[in-house]
């Protein structure tokens, strides 16, 4: 069985930042990623708003985050955290899949401090055709799919500063690009919002919900309420980019192994205490998975900083 005294799960901001200060503190730290390391940070095209840095792209920002948490000695894993348990020692015991580049082997893990750093996925709609045309024309992601789109007819779906600031990177790749809102207001930061709407390409449909997606084997066109008067019109589309928000990775916390699990918000974000503890067992919580009123990098940053000092108390505190 491989020891190590900090896992985190994650290798978004919030987890390599964590990381950084988990091993500055000396504690050995090892990350598991299930994805790519850089989490989130991948889709953004010029992270602008983070303090004293860039505008650069998010990977390049990742790239040196990562960089910066190795130098302090924290090691990476590719892999699922798929479960955890208490055990007797008062650490946890680990079930993952590995995905081969170690020897960790999954299952053979302990730590005895956990952050959860796993971040959240996109919101569905949940409209009729969205998940039958999923990679057909249907996206989550901008900066992925984005380029297969190169002048055709782009509709962007919400009002968020996700939804606002990948409708301007799409007008790059297309001259052709609604972002359809269903409430009267964004509820992006005001200069995303002004941003958008001062956009010469972006046309912008406040009040305006998108209630069904159609096509035969690739998205053909949408059918659009108008929120106001219920009215419905169809109109041709060739891709459907949408931003509705997101659903917190926080099933570890609810993992049946833990005898005291974190408790969770309403839409099942952690909720922790502001040393970013979920639990007085050495269960910590960092970035978008966290019941938290803000989510940007630079939160999610200074979140896995505080959990990373926290843990570390934590452990010396309880004499490892
Ligand atoms: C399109 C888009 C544009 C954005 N633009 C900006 C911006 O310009 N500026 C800004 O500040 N913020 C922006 N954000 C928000 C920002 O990216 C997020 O707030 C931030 O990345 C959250 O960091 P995180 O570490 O909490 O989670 P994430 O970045 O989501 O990382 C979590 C990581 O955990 C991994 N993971 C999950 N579960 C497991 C598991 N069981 N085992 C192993 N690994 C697991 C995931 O694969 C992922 O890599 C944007 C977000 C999006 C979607």
């Amino acid at each position: 069985m491989r020891t190590v005294d900090l896992l985190i799960v994650g290798a978004g901001p919030a987890g390599l930042s964590a990381a950084q200060y988990g091993g500055r503190a000396a504690l050995r730290v090892l990350v598991i990623e299930m994805a790519s390391v850089g989490g989130e940070m991948l889709n953004i095209d010029r992270l602008e708003n983070y303090p004293g840095h860039g505008p650069d792209s998010g990977a390049a920002f990742a790239r040196a985050m990562r960089a910066q948490a190795e130098e302090a000695g924290a090691e990476f894993i590719a892999g699922n955290v798929q479960s955890i348990a208490e055990n007797d020692t008062g650490g946890f015991t680990f079930g993952f899949d590995d995905y081969g580049e170690t020897a960790a082997g999954a299952g053979r893990l302990q730590a005895g401090a956990v952050i959860i750093a796993a971040g959240a996925d996109r919101k569905r709609l949940g409209i009729p055709g969205e998940a039958e045309l999923y990679g057909c024309g249907v996206s989550y992601c901008a900066a992925c799919d984005g380029p297969f789109f190169k002048n055709k007819k782009i509709f962007v779906v919400g009002g968020g500063d996700a939804a606002c600031d990948e409708a301007r990177f799409l007008s790059r790749i297309s001259p052709n690009v609604q972002l359809v809102h269903r409430r009267g207001v964004f509820r992006a930061q005001n200069t995303v919002a002004a941003r958008v709407m001062n956009d010469p390409i972006v046309k912008v449909r406040l009040d305006t919900a998108v209630i069904e997606i159609k096509g035969a084997q690739k998205v053909e066109s949408v059918v659009l309420q108008d929120v106001k008067s219920g009215k419905t019109s169809e109109e041709s589309a060739d891709a459907v980019f949408i931003f509705a928000g997101i659903v917190p990775r926080s099933e570890l916390a609810a993992f049946s192994g833990l005898k005291t699990r974190p408790v969770l918000d309403a839409a099942g974000f952690i909720v922790t205490d502001q040393c970013m503890a979920a639990t007085e067992t050495g269960i910590f919580a960092a970035g978008d998975v966290r019941s938290s009123p803000f989510r940007q990098v630079v939160t999610a940053a200074g979140d896995g900083a505080i959990a990373a000092h926290s843990a570390a108390k934590y452990l010396e505190d309880r004499g490892r």
